[in-house]
């Protein structure tokens, strides 16, 4: 299974939310573009983005972290299949438990989107001097652009409000500048003002 469209098959017949195509092309030209070397990925789901940044170029190390038993597992499985386990560190753990001590130069927030604002606020010490927090789905599916009475779903209206909260953060930030791209669901990149 050393086919990339396996991994892709396997998330789209279990229902696993991976980077979206356009998406996934942004971040790895982004790492390819501005030469980053260690990732931290948040949400590793079955490995797909992770493989995909780790491919991109031979000394890229990435750390990322899962907290689904199955999908580490399988994740697992999938970097051992792609000869990455030297490159690829795969964590099992809620986020917010894990205390890093290394350096990032990006940080990848795309994990659950209603809590983006405590992931930033756990990893941003260890966002190196010129690195970049990329974060994914701030559209969520678009339902952040819909007007809230449209939406049902308490559930879905509670993460939207999440979501819109955090791009407030973002905008507002003090030490950081955030541009929001309208590529895949929704891609915020962030990075220290001057
Ligand atoms: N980045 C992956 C997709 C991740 S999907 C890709 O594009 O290939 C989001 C994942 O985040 C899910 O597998 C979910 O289990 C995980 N997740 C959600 N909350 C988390 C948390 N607090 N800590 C670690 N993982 C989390
Ligand atoms: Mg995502």
């Amino acid at each position: 299974m050393k086919d990339i469209k396996e991994l892709k098959e396997y998330a789209s017949v279990n229902n696993i939310p991976i980077m979206q195509d356009d998406g996934i092309d942004f971040l790895t030209t982004f790492i390819v573009k501005k030469q980053i070397k260690n990732v931290l990925e948040i949400g590793t789901a079955i490995g797909y983005s992770a493989i995909m940044m780790a491919r991109c170029n031979n000394d890229v190390h990435i750390t990322t972290i899962e907290k689904d038993e199955a999908r580490y597992m399988e994740a697992l499985k999938n970097i051992k299949k792609f000869d990455l386990e030297d490159r690829i560190t795969l964590i099992f753990n809620d986020a917010l438990n894990v205390k890093l001590d290394g350096e990032y130069d990006l940080i990848f927030i795309d994990a659950a989107k209603g809590k983006n604002q405590d992931f930033f606020e756990h990893f941003e010490n260890n966002l190196s001097m010129n690195g970049y927090i990329i974060t994914d789905n701030m559209h969520f599916h678009g339902y952040v652009e819909m007007p809230e009475e449209e939406i049902t779903s308490k559930n879905i209206l509670g993460i939207v409000r999440k979501i819109k909260d955090y791009t407030y953060f973002l905008e507002n930030h003090m030490l950081y500048k955030t541009t929001i791209y309208d590529i895949g669901d929704g891609v915020a990149v962030t990075e220290r003002r001057g």
